[in-house]
């Protein structure tokens, strides 16, 4: 008998295309900054996103808003916490931290001229101004992930949550009127209305909203307009660097 060989077809696995090599670099975001909305073409991927991964993304969206919404919650335990031990202080009449007016850096964070600390210590990876033909709002401060953020000065929080772009973010209204925005943290420790001094830490280094990596991007906004925070804590006696 002749034996006759078979050959066997070989089923080739598709290859997944991926994206034209990424160029972005390591503990940047994408964003432009505040306000970041979805455009156009974003929108369009969306839509075609295919029923199954959008069912699985879906599941994804949900398990990261079960998760922000325990960062809050867990943000305003701390918050009525630290509440409750400085009034039980006043009472007692002793100084604690929390109570500030101790100059800056009372709390571990990296004190500069007149009760200014820098928000986190870190590679400075990306600065303010005109990239990728958007408008970066903000400086990048690459750091791992749990790295302590400090309050940049003393102020009351006005955002501490989730928000477009940004994953989770915390905003603080100074004394002087200037704000500042801290995105992307792993979580936070800070609630709205809360009164921070400078260098309190408020919140831990992230990866969350639209980033290629751990890194703090903070904003400095003076008067509504967006100011180039390497500069404006260089005024403050802080250097990245
Ligand atoms: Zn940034």
């Amino acid at each position: 008998m002749v034996r006759r060989r078979v050959a066997y077809a070989v089923i080739a696995a598709a290859a997944l295309i991926l994206a034209a090599a990424d160029t972005i670099p390591l503990g940047v975001d994408r964003h432009a900054g505040t306000n970041h909305v979805l455009g156009a073409d974003q929108q369009q991927q969306v839509l075609m996103t295919p029923r199954s991964s959008s069912v699985y993304m879906h599941q994804i969206a949900k398990g990261e808003e079960v998760r922000e919404r325990h960062v809050v919650e867990f943000a305003a335990r701390q918050t009525l916490a630290r509440a409750k031990a400085e009034a039980a202080a006043a009472v007692a009449g002793e100084w604690q931290p929390w109570l500030g007016g101790s100059g800056s850096g009372g709390l571990g964070g990296i004190g500069g001229l007149g009760g200014y600390a820098l928000p986190a210590r870190g590679a400075y990876t990306s600065g303010f101004g005109a990239r990728w033909g958007t408008m970066h709002q903000g400086i990048d401060i690459a750091a791992p992930i749990g790295s302590p953020i400090y309050a940049a000065a003393s102020g009351v929080v006005i955002d501490a949550g989730p928000a477009s772009g940004f994953g989770l973010w915390v905003r603080i209204r100074h004394d002087d009127g200037t704000i500042t925005v801290y995105g992307h943290m792993y979580d936070f420790f800070v609630s709205v209305g809360e009164r921070v001094p400078a260098g309190m830490q408020i919140a831990r280094v992230g990866n969350r909203g639209d980033s290629t990596g751990p890194h703090l991007h903070f904003e400095v906004i003076i008067n509504g307009q967006h100011v180039d925070p390497a500069r404006w804590l260089a005024l403050h006696g802080l250097s990245l660097a």
